[in-house]
């Protein structure tokens, strides 16, 4: 097919769009927002709501193969798709399984992926008891719905559980034991139409406040936890039968063992190098897997740096890298403190 539809209007599918277009597609966005920056790259933007099914139904006339670029679509807005005969890539599967925290590491333990532990939590007296189960110190998040940090209060013994638990709206919620990681590293990989996988090597990723600020690759870790880690990524690509790119978030310990945090079914912030740094991107990557052509070579030929641009870092970004790295911007209008509004990646030498 030659025209491809994207759920979501974010800077994910705006950097998707740009790529396909660069393969000769032609890009559709669906999204709820008024010209997010996704629809102002692309031809066509459906402007309705997620559970709108008559705007479905145009939109999945309009398009070949749908993809989505936000974990957070109703799945049953893919089951509606899927239900008319359109070609939903990755499926449903795959954002059913990622929308929440719970059922996310219930699967990942149970395909073999191990996390750190972990409790349900509805009530305060559930967070009291999970507390004291699950050790000292816990991060409480929301099951559903967060991103860069949102919906997450840190918790140890001691602190008043009840105001923990309104700080995060008392909704269905987990509560997370604290991993003291040695450090953060994310496995990008693609599965294609006929499962074949491809990763990129992983890289090492620096957060503060629960934002990405830094990637960076090589991780710097051994060949052992490397191929670990892929290995991980290919069981979770595999088990979902996801076609398109997928991101695993782990913790590396000190003495390597590696613990899931979390997945994305979609390209991912931590592979904003791989454009600048790899024979074939993570955007043109997953264009390639849902349009059921044969991935492309993720050969790393430079050492890369991928710094976010927050808030208004991005409004004079000449002042925020190296001349030489390459700047992307993602056309948001408003610059909110912490929102990510571009990024630059500096090539830091030859792989
Ligand atoms: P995003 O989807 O933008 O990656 P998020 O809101 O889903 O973020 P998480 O990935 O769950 O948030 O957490 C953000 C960061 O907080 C992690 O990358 C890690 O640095 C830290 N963190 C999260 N959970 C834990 C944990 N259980 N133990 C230690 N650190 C944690
Ligand atoms: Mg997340
Ligand atoms: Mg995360």
């Amino acid at each position: 097919g030659s025209v491809i539809g994207i759920l979501g209007g974010g800077q994910l599918g705006r950097m998707l769009a740009s790529a396909a277009a660069r393969l000769g597609f032609d890009v559709h966005i669906f999204a709820p927002e008024d010209s997010p920056p996704a629809a102002r790259v692309a031809a066509m933007h459906w402007q309705a709501a997620y559970d709108d099914e008559s705007a479905l139904r145009e939109f999945a006339d309009a398009c070949d193969v749908i993809t989505y670029e936000f974990e957070n679509i109703p799945v049953q807005s893919v089951d509606f798709l899927v239900s008319i005969g359109a070609v939903v890539r990755p499926g449903a599967a795959s954002l059913e399984k990622s929308q929440d925290r719970l059922a996310e590491k219930q699967f990942l333990n149970a395909i073999g992926i191990e996390t750190g532990a972990f409790a349900e939590v509805s009530s305060v007296s559930d967070l009291e008891q999970a507390l004291k189960t699950l050790g000292r110190a816990g991060i409480l998040k929301t099951r559903r719905d967060g991103y860069d940090g949102k919906g997450q209060v840190r918790l140890k013994s001691g602190d008043d559980l009840a105001a923990a638990y309104a700080d995060i709206d008392e909704v269905p919620a987990i509560l997370e034991a604290y991993v003291p990681f040695e450090r953060e590293i994310s496995v990008v990989i693609a599965r294609g139409a006929d499962g074949s996988m491809a990763a990129f090597d992983p890289s090492m990723n620096d957060h503060a406040g629960g934002i990405l600020r830094t990637s960076i690759a090589p991780c710097g870790l051994s060949d052992d936890i490397i191929a670990r880690a892929r290995t991980m990524a290919e069981a979770l690509a595999r088990e979902t039968g996801h076609i398109g790119v997928l991101a695993l978030e782990l913790f590396v310990l000190e003495d390597g063992t590696l613990l899931a945090n979390e997945f994305a079914p979609r390209v991912h912030n931590s592979g904003h190098w791989t454009p600048e740094a790899c024979l074939t991107g993570q955007f043109e990557q997953h264009i390639r897997a849902v349009a059921g052509w044969p991935l492309g070579p993720v050969t790393r030929v430079f050492d890369a740096e991928m710094h976010n641009l927050l808030g208004e870092e991005a409004l004079a970004p000449a002042d925020s890298y190296d001349k030489d790295a390459v700047l992307t911007l993602y056309g948001k209008r408003d610059a909110k403190p912490g929102r990510k509004m571009g990024h630059v990646v500096a090539r830091t030498g030859r792989a």
